[in-house]
């Protein structure tokens, strides 16, 4: 990619959150905000700063955030900035019947952010109180609010249709996170119940995010936030003890529209290094394969650059699509078709276990024209 191509990103989706710049945001620890300012200056995403989950000290939340948001402001002055209370993780989660609070949403305002969101609880499977509580809360919170509604899977999966239902009842923007062990839309499923969600006529956003973020985009969601690590791509069950485990070096492979183990990717590639599926060419990668990245120095950091800036790059080409006549959702379809047939060619000339990932298909079966034809 070359410096005429790096710069503020387009809109990607047919919806907008007014005061926002972009729609594409990367979500990370507050306590990255020396890498992540760099990159959406660098790249033009914006920015979810998530408070540290380990931390449940109110001052440190404050603190930590505060110093997060001050930093990027002056680092990168444009880009948009959202803070993530982050209370719906961990064993000791705060549940969706305990009220979100006026006071971080007043803390948001004093510093500014064109959005303010709920430090809401968790809403866990079939708790259909939960995400009605957390709306009508952030509905008596004024202008500007975003109801944060992490929730069970099976929101998604059983429940879409009544999520969506509450949504536009209460008519606030909401910012959807999925608890998960793994990747939540590679569930059978969870892509069509978050088609469904995104038909409602409130704004609503989807964070803790992988390439998934992208679809959303394609089919209207009003801003979306892919993570850093995989800790900040869906967030982990209370009982699954790889929650707060160091994450393994990972990173997108963005021909084929998915985050794979660098192990994984190293075997693969040493079969047939010439495969056009391992080169990149974002401001990174430079047109390079993807081997630089665990050679690093750093190699988390590196990963983490190259995965948002190949994402950010993926997105401005599909806003030139959509923005060519082709809608969303065909735009994404097309995307996902081909990283499918990328993953066919690693299968067959690589490693035969190797398989797309499952919520590609999905996207592909979501897609208007093939529900009704
Ligand atoms: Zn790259």
């Amino acid at each position: 990619m070359t410096e005429a191509n790096i710069g503020p990103l387009r809109q990607i989706s047919v919806r907008s959150l007014p005061g926002l710049r972009t729609d594409l945001l990367v979500q990370a620890d507050c306590g990255r905000q020396d890498a992540t300012a760099s990159l959406a200056h660098t790249t033009g995403v914006g920015v979810v700063y998530s408070a540290n989950s380990r931390r449940r000290s109110r001052r440190k939340r404050y603190t930590e955030c505060a110093a997060a948001i001050h930093f990027t402001q002056k680092r990168a002055p444009l880009a948009d900035v959202l803070v993530d209370a982050n209370l719906y993780t961990g064993s000791t989660r705060k549940p969706a019947d305990q009220q979100p609070t006026q006071d971080w949403i007043t803390f948001q305002r004093h510093h500014r952010l064109p959005w303010a969101m709920t430090d809401s609880g968790y809403c866990a499977a079939s708790d259909t109180t939960g995400p009605i509580a957390i709306l009508s809360a952030a509905g008596r919170m004024g202008d500007h609010v975003i109801a944060a509604l992490p929730v069970a899977s099976s929101w998604l999966t059983e429940d879409a249709s009544t999520l969506r239902d509450a949504i536009d009842k209460y008519g606030v923007p909401v910012a959807l996170m999925i608890e998960d062990e793994a990747d939540p839309f590679d569930r059978r499923g969870a892509v069509s119940g978050l088609v469904e969600i995104l038909r409602a006529d409130t704004p609503v956003l989807l964070l803790r995010s992988d390439t998934a973020a992208l679809g959303a985009l394609a089919y209207g969601a009003a801003a979306a936030a892919i993570g850093v690590t995989s800790t900040y791509r869906h967030f982990y069950p209370k009982a699954d003890n790889s929650f707060g485990r160091e994450p393994q070096l990972s990173f997108l492979i963005p021909a084929l529209l998915g985050y794979y183990l660098n192990r994984r990717f190293e075997n693969a590639f040493r079969v047939d290094p010439t495969l056009d599926a391992w080169r990149c060419d974002c401001h990174y990668c430079n047109g390079n394969n993807l081997t630089w990245i665990a050679n690093h120095v750093d190699p988390s950091g590196a990963a983490f650059q190259h995965s948002v800036a190949a994402l950010s790059a993926i997105g401005q080409e599909l806003a030139g699509v959509i923005r060519a006549g082709v809608s969303g959702p065909s735009a994404w379809t097309r995307r996902c078709l081909e990283a499918c047939g990328h993953s066919n060619t690693i299968r067959t000339e690589c490693d035969e276990t190797w398989r797309a990932k499952k919520s590609l298909a999905e996207w592909v079966r979501s897609e208007p024209s093939n529900v009704t034809g």
